[in-house]
C-alpha cells in the first residue's frame, strides 16, 4: 500500500508540476513517518523514498540507529531549545524555527558538533491562533538577526497552512510566502541562501507545488491515516 501510495503521489507532484511549467526535480517529496513504525520506513525505502520527515525529537532519536545512514531527516514539528542538541547531528534540515532563542540554541549547537545546520524560518502565514511560527511581519528583522548567527544557514521558509475543505482556500497562503521569499531573496544576505519553500501537506500539496513550493511534506497520503 505504502509503494502504490507513493507512486501516486510522485505522480501526482509531476502533473502539478506540469501544469505550472515547473520541472519536478525541484520539488522535494518529504515523506513524514512521524507515529509510524521502522518497517514502514523500510516498505518506503524500498520504493526509493531517501527523505523522511518527523515533529518530535523523541521519534527521530529512536529511529535514527534503526535505520542506514542514508536516510535524510528533516526535523518539521516545534522544537523546545534543550533538545536541540540530541538532533544536530542526525538531522538534515530543520523547518521549524520560530524564535531567536531556538536559532541561538541550534547554532551553538551545531557550533559544538562542527556542522553547519541549514534551517528554515516557519511562518503562520494565515495567523491562526493555534500554530506556531512567525507573523509575516516579523520575519525580516529576525532573518537579520539569525543569519548572524555562525553554525547555521538560512535556506527558506516553512508554512503549515490552515486545515481547510478544499485546498483551493489555501492558494493564497502559498502565493503570499512565496512573494514574501522572493522579496528576500534579491536582498543578499550573508549567511541566507533563499532557495526553499517548505509547504503543502496531503490535503494540499499540490496546490503548494502550482504556487512554487520546493519541499512537500506528506504523512497521511503516503502512510495512511494516524
Ligand atoms: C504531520 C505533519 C505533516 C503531514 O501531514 P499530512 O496531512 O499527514 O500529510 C506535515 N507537516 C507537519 C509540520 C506535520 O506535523
Amino acid at each position: 500500500m505504502i509503494q502504490e501510495n507513493l507512486a501516486q503521489v510522485r505522480q501526482n507532484i509531476v502533473n502539478a508540476c506540469k501544469k505550472s511549467g515547473r520541472s519536478p526535480e525541484e520539488v522535494t517529496l518529504i515523506a513524514v513517518s512521524k507515529t509510524k513504525p521502522v518497517e514502514a520506513i523500510y516498505e518506503a525505502m524500498s520504493a526509493e523514498q531517501t527523505v523522511f520527515g518527523e515533529n518530535k525529537v523523541q521519534e527521530i532519536m529512536d529511529k535514527y540507529p534503526a535505520l542506514p545512514k542514508s536516510v535524510q531527516w528533516h526535523m518539521i514539528g516545534h522544537l523546545q531549545r534543550n533538545k536541540v542538541k540530541y538532533i544536530v547531528d542526525k538531522v538534515k534540515m530543520i523547518h521549524s524555527v520560530d524564535s531567536l532563542r531556538l536559532a541561538k540554541q541550534i547554532s551553538t549547537e551545531a557550533v559544538k558538533a562542527g556542522v553547519t545546520m541549514p534551517i528554515l524560518l516557519e511562518v503562520n502565514v494565515a495567523e491562526e491562533e493555534s500554530k506556531f511560527g512567525y507573523r509575516l511581519e516579523e520575519v525580516e528583522n529576525e532573518l537579520m538577526e539569525i543569519a548572524k548567527l555562525p553554525g547555521i544557514v538560512v535556506k527558506g521558509f516553512m508554512t503549515i497552512a490552515p486545515f481547510v475543505e478544499d485546498p483551493e482556500e489555501n492558494r493564497w497562503v502559498f502565493r503570499k510566502l512565496y512573494q514574501f521569499a522572493v522579496d528576500m531573496k534579491v536582498k543578499t544576505i550573508d549567511n541566507v541562501i533563499i532557495e526553499e519553500l517548505s509547504m503543502g501537506m496531503t490535503n494540499d500539496y499540490e496546490v503548494a507545488i502550482e504556487e512554487g513550493a520546493t519541499m512537500v511534506r506528506v504523512g497521511t497520503g503516503i502512510f495512511g491515516s494516524r
